[in-house]
């Protein structure tokens, strides 16, 4: 007999954005269900009115496509709700559940109760064996219900594709509520119904599920569906060995991609949060690993999520880009933090300036939201401070010397490219700008002015700081008519301080 295609799913709550753990499940699915050349499901699971909103679902589903996830069909369990009520009028037909009419007070109490006598919580089944009379008087009386399951005797077990074995009795499921009083079905039953609708082979989520699969096993077995395989991932902790929360940092997708977080390191972080490839490599793209996964090498410990790792990978994949990929992906943080506006863009000399800047910091970079502190300095009009040891250096004799001569140089540059119409802010590349460097020193160097007093009041008067990327770096990005507006900010300064 030909083996069904394997079918998985995905099947979030919208009552939050795109967590870590939920883009994880997100990832095992999709990874698995292409690397078995089978079909992903999306399905919403918005049966919960209170809680679900249309902004949750637009921002997971953007999550999941921001991941690179496809999927092959996609269905929300709101518009299906005639089909729970049908398959729950079938088990009531049948008399595998029945209609309940406890008011929310008294399972209130009944709860509290339990509690207090320290038994686990469960319904107490009292309206299991109602008499088809009082029934027909609540109905009549227009008394709200819901529609219970009846759970027999006995022992579900069921083997888990990364645990192995799992049994539970039956005795510590109590009746539960197929279909709440205002006609939406409960989780568990229309996930089931919706398993079974959808041709579902294999259900993969969070091990925080795992007695529920024990009610929809029951489930499974009174609606006489097929039971699919059970995959269940282990928890993710933080670094501390507590369930991972707001506390360990960004907690969503979206959140984690405005912290300047790459989607390449983001899924390749995602998926070594419980597996890894047999050969240990840890970088990789995702369409690299499919013919390498495997279900059954999931691992069941738990997860530990260590930001310093995603971070440190994240730096490897911003490595991996090319100058211009990086200008797009920074390009967002900039206009964030107003160091350039978007009419600024048509501009070719700032365009080439951060450009310059991605080129320079880019080896320094973790994360994209790093680059605007790295580059403030060079997108304003002037030097806004000087460090103290700046003034120092600036206050030299020999320093008066250095920077004459260098604002000689650049003037002289500036005007014979100027002559010829050349853009001088394109002219001076690094390279041009060591040769200006070693060119002075070369002039200075009987003077004994070489090294420190040579290169420091440079920067300095570039700058108004001691520290900074390379120097040749610096005059490069901010070009020659910068260089010489600021070395002539800092003279004035210098006169008046
Ligand atoms: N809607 C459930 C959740 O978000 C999914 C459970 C399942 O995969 O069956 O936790």
């Amino acid at each position: 007999m030909k083996a069904d295609k394997p079918r998985f799913r995905f099947a979030p709550s919208p009552t939050g954005g795109l967590h870590i753990g939920t883009a994880r499940t997100a990832l095992f699915n999709w990874i698995s269900a292409k690397s078995m050349n089978g079909d992903l499901i999306l399905r919403i699971e918005d049966t919960d009115l209170k809680r679900s909103t249309e902004e949750f679902e637009k921002s997971i589903i953007e999550g999941l496509k921001w991941l690179g996830f496809d999927w092959d069909e996609f269905y929300r369990q709101s518009d299906r709700i005639k089909l729970y009520e049908a398959e729950a009028q079938r088990l009531l037909k049948e008399d595998k559940a029945y209609m309940c009419f406890c008011r929310p007070e008294r399972l209130e109490t009944l709860r509290e109760k339990l509690i207090s006598e320290g038994k686990p919580i469960g319904y107490d089944n009292k309206c299991r064996n109602m008499s088809k009379e009082e029934i027909n008087e609540n109905l009549k009386n227009h008394i709200e219900y819901t529609i219970r399951y009846k759970v027999s005797d006995g022992e579900v077990k069921f083997n888990d594709l990364i645990r192995g074995e799992i049994k539970f009795s039956s005795d510590v499921i109590s009746d539960f509520v197929l279909i709440k009083s205002d006609s939406t079905p409960s989780y568990n039953f229309a996930v089931v119904v919706d398993d079974n609708d959808m041709k579902i082979t294999h259900v993969l989520r969070g091990e925080d599920h795992i007695t529920n699969t024990a009610r929809q096993i029951l489930l499974f077995n009174s609606l006489g569906y097929k039971i699919p395989d059970f995959a269940h991932l282990s928890m993710i902790l933080g670094k501390d060995g507590a369930k991972l929360s707001k506390r360990h940092g960004a907690a969503t997708i979206s959140q984690f991609r405005d912290e300047g977080y790459l989607r390449e390191a983001m899924a390749n972080y995602l998926s070594l949060l419980s597996w890894a490839p047999r050969d240990a490599e840890e970088i990789f793209y995702l369409s690299d690993i499919l013919n390498k996964f495997k279900i059954s090498d999931i691992s069941k410990n738990p997860a530990i999520f260590d930001i310093d790792k995603l971070n440190w990978l994240n730096g490897i994949y911003i490595r991996k880009k090319s100058n211009m990929d990086l200008f797009d992906l920074i390009l967002p943080f900039l206009l964030r933090e107003n160091i350039v506006k978007s009419e600024d863009l048509s501009n070719i000399r700032i365009k080439n300036k951060i450009l310059k800047c991605v080129d320079a910091f880019r080896d320094n970079l973790r994360t994209l939201a790093q680059f605007p502190d790295y580059v403030r300095d060079f997108f304003s009009n002037e030097i806004k401070y000087y460090d103290q040891e700046a003034l120092e250096i600036l206050r030299l004799g020999s320093s008066k010397i250095v920077i004459d001569m260098f604002a000689e140089k650049l003037q002289e540059i500036n005007l014979q490219e100027k002559a010829v119409g050349i853009n001088t802010d394109i002219i001076i590349d690094d390279e041009k700008a060591r040769e200006i460097i070693n060119e002075i020193g070369n002039r200075l160097k009987d003077d004994n002015i070489k090294g420190k007093l040579l290169y420091m009041p440079i920067r300095a008067s570039l700058t108004g700081k001691v520290h900074g990327p390379e120097l040749p770096k610096v005059i490069s990005i901010l070009g020659i008519e910068e260089c010489l507006n600021r070395i002539g900010g800092t003279l004035n300064f210098l006169i008046d301080n």
